[in-house]
């Protein structure tokens, strides 16, 4: 079996949940064998260990993007920082606030997380319809930093998410696709 089609497969459909009619991609299975959990980050170790994509910071998006991110960043050898949702980080933040199917989100960072020059690794779980992963990259932008890539674990291309982030000029590297 193939990276793709072993991740896959330790990735659990839940119907019904968090709404009637959404299909959650539940990762937890993934993280919970530690082979898979290797293989997942090995991953993408791989591919940021590169010099033409190594990044100076790993940004993980809450919170999910925390459990991926950190290691990720641990193992690059570069530091972690967390966007957080809005009211939980305690110094000094940017925000930005983004449209839900219903109603909207903010979100925000520290404004010492990031520095002008950085090359920010972007990484989050999944992306359906890419609000979370772009209100990211303009956090990160508006202090200075370049972003890279956006990565995750899951696509959802149906919901158009990572055809807008691409059109909008951020490169994304994606390792499961679900239609
Ligand atoms: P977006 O902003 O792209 O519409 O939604 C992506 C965000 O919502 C991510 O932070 C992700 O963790 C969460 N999310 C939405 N749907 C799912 C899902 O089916 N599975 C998981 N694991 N996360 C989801």
């Amino acid at each position: 079996m193939d990276t793709t089609a072993f991740l896959k497969s330790h990735i659990r459909t839940v119907p019904d949940w968090p709404a009637p009619g959404v299909q959650f991609r539940d990762i937890t299975p993934l993280l919970q064998d530690p082979r898979v959990f290797r293989e997942l980050i090995d991953t993408f170790v791989h591919r940021y260990m590169d010099p033409s994509l190594r990044p100076s910071v790993v940004a993980g998006l809450d919170a999910r993007g925390f459990i991926i991110g950190s290691v990720l960043a641990y193992e690059l050898g570069v530091g972690f920082v967390p966007i957080r949702k809005k009211g939980k980080l305690p110094f000094t933040t940017v925000e930005e606030t983004y449209e839900l199917e219903y109603g909207s989100a903010t979100v925000e960072l520290h404004t010492d997380a990031v520095k002008a020059g950085d090359r920010v690794l972007l990484i989050d779980d999944l992306i359906a319809t890419g609000g979370t992963m772009m209100a990211g990259r303009r956090l990160l932008e508006k202090l200075g930093a370049e972003v890279i890539e956006g990565a995750a674990i899951v696509d959802l291309p149906e919901l158009g998410g990572s055809r807008k982030l691409l059109d909008a000029g951020l490169p994304l590297f994606t390792l499961v696709h679900f239609e």
